[in-house]
């Protein structure tokens, strides 16, 4: 099967840079189709991509993990989506209870080495069981959060899913993502308006302070602001990818290459 590199990405993601997300968004569900599904945890930035794949009448499927020990206000969030947007939301699961994780392996979350470990096991591994299903997945990743997205590309390799990411609202600023949601019926996590700029399990977020970063509720308990759950490929330390292998008729609408000759 044919091979897709980062390297073959650069000069693509540079031809993307001006789309506005819903056009990546069609552009997206135009080469992948089926094969294509949005990650979201249920947090503003994602709840704008579901409202514009339920305005777009895309057939995005949306991938959500629960771990467990997802807020209930999350929960009720991605109820909201599927009941009133008519969305169809994909749960999916670690197999283990938080219970029995931790009477099996302690409360890994109050370390830095335990938290990489609890992470995988809640939300990695259920993510992975998907993977090869999906030639691409959206995600909901903005430049404008900063830290390790800071630099962001539209399009990126997933290796471990197999899949490329798409990352629509890579060029959102803070100032475009209000002006949608004043302009437009968004089902929004209610723990937004409570101050959790960023939102994940509840043994692990808080809600931070006006003069405080936006990642500064994410794991308060470990320190400076530098953990990432990483269920995001782009979130970890660079490493070069092989890359992925891809049906060719996948490839040659990626490229945009003709298809109708015969060899
Ligand atoms: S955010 Fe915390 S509780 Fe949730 S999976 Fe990661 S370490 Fe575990």
């Amino acid at each position: 099967m044919p091979r897709l590199t980062p390297a073959d990405l650069a000069p693509l993601n540079k031809t993307l840079e001006e789309r506005t997300p819903q056009e990546l968004l069609s552009w997206a569900a135009s080469i992948f189709g089926e094969r294509l599904a949005l990650l979201s945890a249920m947090q503003m930035a994602g709840s704008i991509v579901c409202h514009m794949i339920a305005e777009a009448k895309l057939k995005i499927p949306v991938l959500f993990v629960d771990t467990g020990v997802n807020f209930q206000e999350t929960l009720d969030t991605r109820d909201r989506l599927i009941n009133e947007q008519g969305l169809n939301v994909i749960t999916l699961h670690p197999t283990m209870t938080m219970a029995d994780q931790i009477q099996q392996r302690g409360i890994l979350y109050l370390t830095p080495e335990g938290q990489k470990e609890c992470c995988n096991m809640r939300k990695i591994q259920p993510l992975l069981t998907t993977a090869g299903k999906y030639d691409g997945i959206v995600g909901s990743l903005r430049r404008a959060e900063g830290g390790r997205r800071g630099g962001v590309p539209i399009l990126a390799i997933d290796q471990d899913m197999k899949a490329v990411r798409v990352n629509v609202l890579a060029n959102m600023t803070d100032e475009q993502m209000q002006e949608y949601l004043a302009s437009n019926h968004v089902i929004v996590n209610p723990l937004h308006d409570q101050g959790f700029t960023t939102i994940s399990c509840n043994r692990c977020t808080t809600p931070v302070l006006p003069s405080e970063p936006p990642r500064a509720g994410r794991w308060r308990h470990l320190g400076p602001w530098s953990a990432y759950c990483h269920i995001n490929p782009t979130d970890r330390d660079a490493a070069s990818s092989p890359g992925i292998d891809l049906d060719q008729d996948v490839l040659n609408r990626l490229f945009g290459r003709e298809t109708d000759f015969a060899i």
